[in-house]
């Protein structure tokens, strides 16, 4: 799991909104809406949320 965006580099904190695709290549949010078809422009795949983790702080 990639701690940051693979185009802006922006941070992906395990809580926050990302989108990965099959081969793993991640987006941030931002990113993935400018994406035509809203598809990885790596790989071409289907863009996926990218699941939170279970274990959170214990804040919140
Ligand atoms: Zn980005
Ligand atoms: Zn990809």
């Amino acid at each position: 799991m990639r701690p940051t965006c693979e185009s802006c580099a922006c941070d992906l904190p395990p809580g926050g909104e990302a989108y990965i695709c099959s081969y793993e290549c991640t987006w941030c949010a931002e990113c993935r809406d400018g994406f035509p078809g809203h598809v990885c422009p790596n790989c071409g795949g289907d863009l996926q949320r990218r699941p939170t983790r279970v274990v959170r702080p214990a804040d919140g």
